[in-house]
């Protein structure tokens, strides 16, 4: 990640570690870290690549990459989720994991940091090849993963499914019931109530606190929302119920938009049916560029990274941004929100209501005792709002943007418990 010099290593790609980076470059100064304690943020604690042989539909055997990095356990078991993409690098994923460490310390839950996956376009495989990819995957990782070791997720084109082949490849070669090693698995196998949502409805509730700072009232927010997956349609289907008014919405395809407000379950009926949110009758057609600049006065980026950045920050109206998303945002526009007065709300604080329910899964799953929704939502609620409040305290005592506060308390709580266990 960063050397104690402060001098950047490899970086794949231009999306999320850069602006972890350079936010992190800021806040070791501010902190005053030791050398020591540079060091130890600086690397993962262990790193694994495995090549593993999937036979295909074709009757041939291919060889696939797969990684997962423990970024760092200092204050549980590593927690992150399992990716599969064509592109993915073990830089990459070391960045993620050292995200995942800083999201589950913001939160306050007693997880580490890890993340993993396959390098696979899951588009390009059949059924029986992606179970075929996921139990190889498995196999060559299952010694290092384990309840009290490492608990892998849902992450981008991973869902339920694969969790629950992993759960069962898992319990094949343990030769015992475990559920409490993956999280995000069908309720049928274990999975927590409202797991599905809790990323969506997580970042709800922090929106609510903040816009109590700012004096936003809710019959005077105009919403617009980047992308329509699973976090994207589930925060425009919960805005909708508590009566938001939610105007513009896109896919990778375009967006839409209604300027007093789209009728949101009708819009989901329409994807459905369609495949895109675009021609839903009654709206405009839009960009997804469009909907970035348009106005409005929550912008929730649930899409891919980079979304925000220089050439279109300035023109960005909202009052707030909520990044659902991971690394939706440039450094530079990050800088531009900050001078704007534009309050951003960090992906580590935002989107960590999906670890947060993981969490309750997996101690639901120790427990063997299952949670009523009702229950489930509380929690998430109660460890949304004292995080928020945490982060906000610290940003407005230091006068800094809410990321860097958030950083801040998630690299503090990480070194106290290094701390403790003697290793600094
Ligand atoms: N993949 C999700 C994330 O990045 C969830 C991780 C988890 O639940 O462990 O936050």
């Amino acid at each position: 990640m960063v050397t104690k010099n402060h001098e950047r290593i490899h970086l794949d790609d231009k999306n999320l570690c850069h602006l972890a980076m350079s936010e992190l470059e800021d806040l070791y100064t501010d902190l005053g870290l030791s050398t020591e304690e540079l060091d130890l943020l600086d690397m993962p604690r262990r790193t694994f690549t495995v090549h593993f042989p999937v036979r295909m539909d074709s009757g041939k055997i291919k060889m696939f990459i797969g990684h997962r990095v423990q970024y760092n356990d200092a204050r549980g078991p590593a927690k992150g989720g399992i990716r599969f993409h064509p592109e993915l690098t073990i830089d990459h994923v070391k960045d993620l994991a050292f995200l995942m460490s800083l999201k589950c310390a913001v939160a306050n839950i007693p997880f580490g940091g890890s993340k993993g996956g396959v390098v696979v376009n899951p588009k390009g495989l059949s059924r029986n090849e992606l179970e075929h990819a996921t139990r190889g995957y498995i196999r060559a990782i299952a010694d290092y993963i384990g309840p009290f070791k490492d608990i892998p997720a849902p992450d981008v084109y991973t869902d339920e499914k694969i969790m629950a082949w992993i759960l069962d490849e898992f319990e094949r070669i343990k030769g015992e019931h475990v559920p409490s090693m993956v999280t995000g698995k069908p309720i049928e196998l274990g999975g927590s109530k409202a797991r599905s949502y809790s990323t969506s409805l997580g970042g709800i509730y922090v929106l609510e606190e903040a816009m109590k700072k700012i004096n936003l009232d809710k019959s005077k927010a105009f919403i617009a929302i980047q992308g329509f997956g699973n976090v994207g349609e589930n925060a425009a289907r919960l805005l909708h119920e508590r009566e938001y008014n939610v105007i513009a919405v896109s896919d990778s395809k375009g967006g839409i938009i209604k300027e007093d407000g789209l009728f949101i379950p009708a819009v989901i009926k329409h994807k459905n049916e369609t495949g895109s949110v675009i021609d839903f009758p009654g709206s405009k057609n839009i960009t997804n560029e469009e909907l970035l600049t348009c106005k409005c006065d929550i912008l929730i980026p649930a899409a891919l990274s980079d979304q925000l950045n220089r050439d279109n920050a300035p023109n960005v109206k909202s009052k707030l941004v909520l990044e659902l998303a991971n690394a939706p945002t440039t450094r530079d526009a990050d800088d531009i929100f900050f001078d704007k007065n534009i309050m951003l709300i960090p992906d580590v604080l935002a989107n960590a209501g999906g670890v947060v329910v993981s969490y309750f899964e997996w101690s639901q799953n120790l427990n063997n005792d299952y949670w009523e929704e009702e229950k489930v939502l509380e929690k998430l609620k109660k460890t949304m709002i004292t995080a928020f409040n945490d982060v906000y305290s610290l940003c407005q005592e230091q006068k800094c943007r809410l990321r860097k506060s958030a950083y801040s308390v998630a690299l503090k709580r990480i070194l106290e418990a290094e701390k403790l266990r003697g290793n600094l």
